[in-house]
């Protein structure tokens, strides 16, 4: 599943359109046969990631924005942007939408959506009401980050375990499987311990490595939650198996919460098991260098 950060890569990259006018709105989807109809002389407004959802808002001539087209890309869905007539890198039965829209310029782009599970034509006010939308949790890349606020919320369910919690997008937005491991790897702390048994500098030290690392992986390049000389660009995630790289046991993947996430953990330096849920703290923490430091 796309993590926040790729959504916001993906918003930036739309942002082209911005301004741009609708030449003709696509889509073999029920359901969006109104904005078949209504896209074609709008404008775009803006695009805008919230957590793992991308929302691209349009309006008519002189107005604010009055619809959006919602997407959430889950596993499998994608946004690419093509000239006309350019060939397209996905088969044409996988496209989903395609926006044609032509900038003040004359420059004209296809924005073509392939594969997402969730493609929504949606009025202002039906984003207001929208079940995902409108029960989304401080997003992790949201200019100004309310730590605070996300603690309360992940302490709602103290029984929670924290691999559970932190994926939960209506206490935090923008987090997904691979950030889950990696950050509690690099925080060492146990995915299974509940959350009551944290203590609030371990919570906001994790948001606040979680947000770390999403803001520098918006530049170019590959994500990476790891800057290792040999090129290795993650602790854990994927990584069942394999010797830690930190102590040598080998990582394991368990399947936790209601959905079954895989959690890749390693269960010396992360203490699995261990009561209170955190390894010790003389083994101390890894600490968080990247590009640039
Ligand atoms: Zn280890």
């Amino acid at each position: 599943m796309p993590e926040g950060d790729s959504l916001y890569k993906i918003a930036a990259m739309l942002r082209c359109l911005v301004g741009g006018e609708v030449r003709a709105l696509e889509s073999p989807l029920p359901g969006l046969e109104d904005a078949v109809d209504r896209a074609p002389g709008m404008r775009v407004s803006a695009t805008e990631a919230r957590g793992k959802n991308l929302l691209i808002w349009l309006a008519a001539a002189g107005e604010d924005a009055s619809h959006a087209i919602y997407t959430h890309l889950r596993m499998t869905g994608s946004w690419h942007l093509y000239r006309p007539g350019a060939e397209w890198k996905k088969p044409s039965h996988r496209m989903r939408v395609r926006l044609d829209v032509c900038l003040g310029d004359g420059t004209r782009w296809h924005a073509v959506c392939f594969s997402a599970p969730v493609v929504e034509w949606l009025s202002a006010f039906a984003v207001r009401q929208h079940p995902v939308l409108s029960t989304l949790g401080p997003d992790m890349l949201a200019d100004s980050l309310h730590v605070d606020d996300i603690i309360a919320r992940l302490r709602i369910d103290g029984h929670r375990a924290i691999g559970d919690a932190i994926m939960d997008q209506r206490l935090v937005a923008g987090i997904g499987n691979v950030y889950k491991s990696e950050l509690l790897f690099i925080e060492r702390i146990d995915p299974f311990a509940p959350v009551r048994a944290l203590d609030d500098d371990t919570l906001r030290r994790l948001i606040e490595t979680a947000r770390t690392w999403m803001r520098r992986n918006l530049g170019p390049g590959r994500r990476r939650t790891r800057w290792d000389s040999r090129g290795k660009r993650t602790w854990v995630y994927d990584k069942s198996g394999d010797p830690c790289g930190h102590c040598g046991e080998p990582i394991r993947m368990t399947r936790q919460g209601d959905l079954g996430r895989s959690t890749y953990y390693c269960p010396r330096c992360q203490g699995v098991g261990d009561s209170g849920g955190r390894a010790s703290r003389r083994r101390g923490r890894i600490v968080v260098r990247g590009a640039g430091e």
